[in-house]
C-alpha cells in the first residue's frame, strides 16, 4: 500500500492542483471539502499524512486538529494557511500542527515539508525512550511525564524537548533547534523559539518546583534536570 495522503481544502483548485501534483509524487491521495468531513475522514481513514487548510467551512482547520490531537490521534499534518506571523504560527503549532505554510506556497516547498514530516513520523517508531533525570519521554506513544506526572505537550512542543533531551547536559543552541525541529529554512523570528520554551518550563518545571531547562546566557539551553 501506499503513503496515503488527506488532503482538506474548500478550494477546488488548490484541491485538484494538490491531488494531481501528489499524484505524480506517488502518493495516494483524498479530498474532503470542508473540516467535518475531513475530520471524519481522518478519524475513519488512516493516513500517513494530512494537508489541512485554515479557513474551512463548518470547522476550521485549528479545531480538526485539536480535536485529532485531544483524541489521540498524532498523524503528521501540515496545516496551510493564508495569514502571516510568527504568532499565528504558534497559534497553529500549538493546536496539534507539525508543520505550516503560507499562502500561496511552492509545491516543491509543500512536498519538501510533507517528506519531511513523513520522515520524522516513521523516524519516531523505532522504539527508544529518551530519560533525563525523572524526565521521560516515548516518542513512539507521544508519551511525556515528569516524576510519574503524565504532561500533556503540543507537537512542537514535544519535538523541542525531544531534542533537548537527546542531548540531555550539553548546551543546545537556539539555531541548532531551529534546524534539527523546524526542519527547513526558517525565516521567522527565532525568538519563537524562547516563546515554546517559555510554555515547556510552565509544563514541566513549574508544576515541579525544580529546574529541567537552564538558560545558559547568549547562548541556548541546557536540559538537566535538578533532583
Ligand atoms: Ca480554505
Amino acid at each position: 500500500m501506499g503513503v496515503r495522503i488527506l488532503v482538506v481544502e474548500d478550494e477546488r483548485t488548490v484541491a485538484s492542483a494538490l491531488r494531481r501534483g501528489l499524484q505524480a509524487e506517488g502518493y495516494d491521495v483524498d479530498i474532503a471539502e470542508d473540516g467535518e468531513d475531513g475530520l471524519w475522514r481522518a478519524q475513519e481513514g488512516s493516513y500517513d499524512a494530512i494537508i489541512l487548510d485554515v479557513m474551512l467551512p463548518k470547522l476550521n482547520g485549528y479545531k480538526v486538529c485539536r480535536t485529532l490531537r485531544d483524541s489521540g490521534d498524532w498523524t503528521p499534518v501540515l496545516m496551510l494557511t493564508a495569514k502571516d506571523g510568527e504568532y499565528d504560527e504558534a497559534e497553529g503549532l500549538d493546536t496539534g500542527a507539525d508543520d505550516y505554510l503560507t499562502k500561496p506556497f511552492s509545491f516543491v516547498v509543500l512536498t519538501a515539508r510533507l517528506r519531511a514530516m513523513l520522515r520524522r513520523g516513521s523516524g519516531a517508531q523505532d522504539g527508544s525512550a529518551f530519560e533525563a533525570g525523572d524526565l521521560l519521554m516515548d516518542p513512539v506513544r507521544h508519551h511525556c511525564e515528569r516524576a510519574g506526572t503524565k504532561i500533556d505537550l503540543t507537537a512542537r512542543e514535544f519535538a523541542i524537548l525531544s531534542y533537548m533531551i537527546r542531548r540531555s547536559g550539553q548546551i543546545v543552541t537556539k539555531p541548532e533547534i531551529l534546524d534539527n525541529v523546524w526542519d527547513y529554512e526558517f525565516e521567522g523570528d527565532p525568538n519563537i523559539v524562547e516563546v515554546y520554551v517559555r510554555r515547556l518550563r510552565k509544563k514541566i518545571d513549574e508544576p515541579f518546583g525544580t529546574r529541567t531547562i537552564h538558560t545558559v546566557r547568549g547562548v541556548g539551553y541546557r536540559l538537566e534536570p535538578e533532583l
